[in-house]
């Protein structure tokens, strides 16, 4: 056999220019290609290493899973588009020409949204709880109930961040049933300086069970914090016309929680708020200020790009506009406009579908939904589609829930169903 000779790297970078990457990043994919096998197919290798770089750049996606907040499609979709290139006052009064806060702003909108006397905004939900902690409870002790020891998606684990932000657990009652009793018990023992309550967003519990309300906390003593993770802003849906979904079912909202007794509710910004990742300490002021000025609250603040996203969605609660706000207004839509959409782009596999909330929020809730199921797993070619098509694969058939599709995609996902051949 003749051996090749394999071509320069730079040749075979060059030779790459096409994908749209960087020089540099070719670079790595051409002496990658060259290290890892023989010379007569080199250009081929290079090349889809290439494509694969290409193609994991962080991008749009068409959310056809009719997962609403899917966490590895960065949960609420929101619209980030802001200043091409230009200043903005994120710290600085236009009014005094003094320097400002970035959390004079949005965080007080907020605040109002939800009842607070205060609010501040960090960087997601478990830095919220962890700057609490570290605010209210360093070397000092926090009770929790057994019940709620849980643990969120990717590692947020209760009893480490307690431990993390400095803080000492207390455990108080069993895994099942937990009584006002057990925590008045541990405050007079054990020296506790707070009371953490903490929804068991992903899971639940069924049967001979009992938990401590929040407005029970409430007459203990002590601070009462409530972690109520999922972010809805208020149980009666105002921005709602038809008011709260039957589907939100008991899902404890941050003014009703504030209303009971909490002294400071702590929730994701991502979730059933609908809007970017960021985490809200909201209530008490005093205490929201004791987490303002920990020095880690300057390590956990969010950036400018973030609060405009989120400006927008809690300027839209003001106003009730829930059509603002991506989250609510798909999460609202009808099964019978979503049929139509999904007869128009294929009269053939036009079907019912069941959309779920996500995001680790609501566990078991399904919202009736319509799409296109084709019999066959399709999920890769539609996820190398250009934009790329996320849908799921259930018993051998294809779904492509209309539910998180933006009606604008509607075109794009019936190219996509063409070039099947289907
Ligand atoms: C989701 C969740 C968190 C974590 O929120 P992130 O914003 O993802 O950090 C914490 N607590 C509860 C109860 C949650 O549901």
């Amino acid at each position: 056999m003749v051996s090749q000779h394999p071509p320069s790297v730079d040749q075979l970078a060059r030779s790459l220019e096409d994908t749209g990457l960087p020089h540099p990043l070719l670079v790595d994919a051409a002496r990658s290609a060259i290290s890892s096998g023989d010379a007569s197919d080199v250009e081929v290798r290079a090349r889809g290493i290439a494509e694969k770089m290409a193609r994991n750049l962080l991008t749009d996606v068409i959310n056809g899973t009719g997962v609403l907040l899917h966490t590895n499609m960065g949960r609420a979709p929101v619209d980030v588009s802001m200043n091409s290139g230009r200043y903005t006052n994120l710290e600085l009064d236009l009014v005094t020409g003094e320097r400002g806060s970035r959390q004079d702003r949005v965080p007080q909108l907020l605040a109002k949204v939800c009842g607070a006397e205060a609010a501040i905004v960090v960087n997601n939900c478990a830095s919220a709880v962890m700057l609490v902690l570290a605010a209210l409870a360093r070397e000092e002790s926090v009770a929790v109930s057994r019940g709620e020891l849980v643990e969120i998606g990717g590692g947020f684990r209760i009893p480490e961040v307690i431990t993390q932000s400095g803080a000492k657990l207390v455990e108080v009652g069993t895994t099942n049933r937990t009584r006002v009793k057990d925590f008045a018990k541990a405050i007079k023992k054990e020296n506790v300086v707070l009371t953490l309550s903490v929804h068991q967003s992903n899971y639940r519990i069924e049967g001979f069970t009992e938990s401590v309300k929040i407005s029970e906390l409430a007459e203990l003593g002590v601070p009462v914090v409530a972690d109520i993770g999922s972010g809805l802003i208020d149980a009666g849906c105002p921005w709602l016309e038809s008011g709260p979904p039957s589907w939100l079912m008991n899902e404890p909202a941050a003014k009703q929680t504030l209303e009971a007794g909490a002294d400071l509710v702590t929730f994701s910004g991502d979730k059933l708020l609908g809007g970017p990742q960021v985490g809200v300490i909201a209530g008490n002021a005093e205490l929201v200020n004791a987490c303002s000025s920990h020095p880690l609250a300057r390590a956990l603040r969010p950036g400018g790009l973030v609060l405009n996203a989120l400006e927008k969605i809690v300027l839209a609660y003001l106003n009730r506009d829930s059509d603002a706000i991506p989250f609510w207004r798909m999460a609202t839509l009808s099964v019978e406009d979503l049929l139509s959409r999904a007869k128009v782009i294929s009269e053939q596999w036009a079907s019912e579908t069941l959309s779920t909330p996500g995001g680790g929020t609501l566990p078991g809730v399904e919202i009736p939904s319509a799409g296109l199921v084709i019999p066959g797993d399709y999920s890769e070619e539609m996820r190398l589609n250009d934009p790329p098509i996320i849908c799921r694969v259930v018993d051998g058939k294809t779904i492509l829930d209309l539910r998180t599709v933006h009606p604008d995609d509607d075109e794009v996902i019936a190219a996509a169903i063409t070039a099947l051949g289907k």
